[in-house]
């Protein structure tokens, strides 16, 4: 069995954001996601799992709640951002 090192948090803001896309009010184009993910993603700790393939996604399960606050808290203030000064027009 092969194990990877990973930044779960990626995944786990990746995933919150598809979730809370509908209701941030936010333009869904790739430029303005990429900037939530990665303002986000500043003002995360990175949570890295060694962990094989196979189980990455119950890892995630697993951790997610543990994060969900924070991860929502700095999603909904990587949107106000974005909304306010997009990078494009
Ligand atoms: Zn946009």
């Amino acid at each position: 069995m092969s194990l990877v090192v990973k930044n779960i948090m990626e995944d786990m803001v990746e995933r919150k954001l598809d979730a809370m896309m509908p209701q941030l009010d936010v333009c869904n184009c790739e430029i303005c996601r990429t900037d939530i993910l990665c303002y986000a993603l500043n003002r995360l700790k990175p949570k890295y799992v060694a962990t094989s393939q196979g189980e990455l996604l119950s890892k995630i399960d697993s951790l997610s709640s543990t994060f969900d606050i924070a991860i929502i808290t700095q999603i909904s203030a990587a949107a106000q951002v974005v909304k306010e000064f997009p990078r494009h027009n």
